[in-house]
């Protein structure tokens, strides 16, 4: 067997538990390398019964230190697109296709810079995303870039040609998918970053509109 094969949260995931359970479960995970590096898990947050859950990549270099998803500059940008969609930033959870920060050093060794999750990492987290979509039981899931599409809808999932409409999801019974950009891709925008924030907006005012009527 190859030590590939062998990378799987599964062992670590409790059966049934709410969120608090997996978040203090998952604190401990280590059913795949990240782990070694990163400082610590970096669990989803938010409301418990969200209707809309997001899911990112992976934690960045301030979530890494900090413990918490979605708490950089990417976060920031996201908050505010959420609240210009039109939806409510407090009925909302948040977490990552991958818990643990992937990074390379610099030359000098000061700096982490982030490198994108692998298959076989996103394979390996996934159990913890099921517990979470299981737990909260959203009616939409956004998928914030590429790598969270790939987790949730495979490896041929892209991003350009799938984002902004409403998706079947098999893993979240009841839930659809919507797919857009991750936040992050609006901050390294060089040009006409007016118009990627906007598209980002739009997409999750697609999101806003998949909800069911109150
Ligand atoms: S990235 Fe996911 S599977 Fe890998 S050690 Fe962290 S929590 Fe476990």
């Amino acid at each position: 067997m190859r030590e590939d094969d062998r990378y799987d949260a599964t062992p670590y995931v409790p059966d049934g538990a709410g969120l608090a359970a997996l978040r203090r479960a998952a604190a401990g995970c280590e059913g795949c390398p990240l782990h070694r590096d990163a400082t610590q898990t970096v669990f989803g947050s938010g409301d418990t019964a969200a209707r809309v859950l997001l899911v990112g990549e992976q934690p960045g270099d301030q979530e890494d230190r900090r413990g918490e998803p979605f708490v950089g500059p990417a976060g920031k940008l996201l908050a505010r697109a959420i609240d210009d969609a039109g939806l409510d930033p407090a009925g909302t959870y948040v977490t990552n296709a991958v818990k643990h920060f992937k990074f390379t050093r610099t030359g000098s060794g000061k700096r982490r810079i982030h490198k994108a999750p692998g298959l076989r990492e996103l394979s390996a987290c996934k159990p913890w995303l099921l517990a979470e979509l299981r737990a909260v039981e959203p009616e939409v899931v956004v998928a914030l870039g590429a790598t969270a599409g790939k987790a949730l809808r495979g490896s041929a999932f892209r991003v350009t040609k799938e984002r902004g409409v409403p998706l079947p999801l098999p893993d979240a019974d009841g839930a659809v998918l919507v797919a857009t950009i991750h936040p992050s891709a609006v901050l390294r925008a060089d040009e006409d970053r007016e118009a990627v924030y906007a598209g980002l907006v739009a997409d999750l005012r697609v999101a806003a509109g998949a909800l069911r009527p109150d």
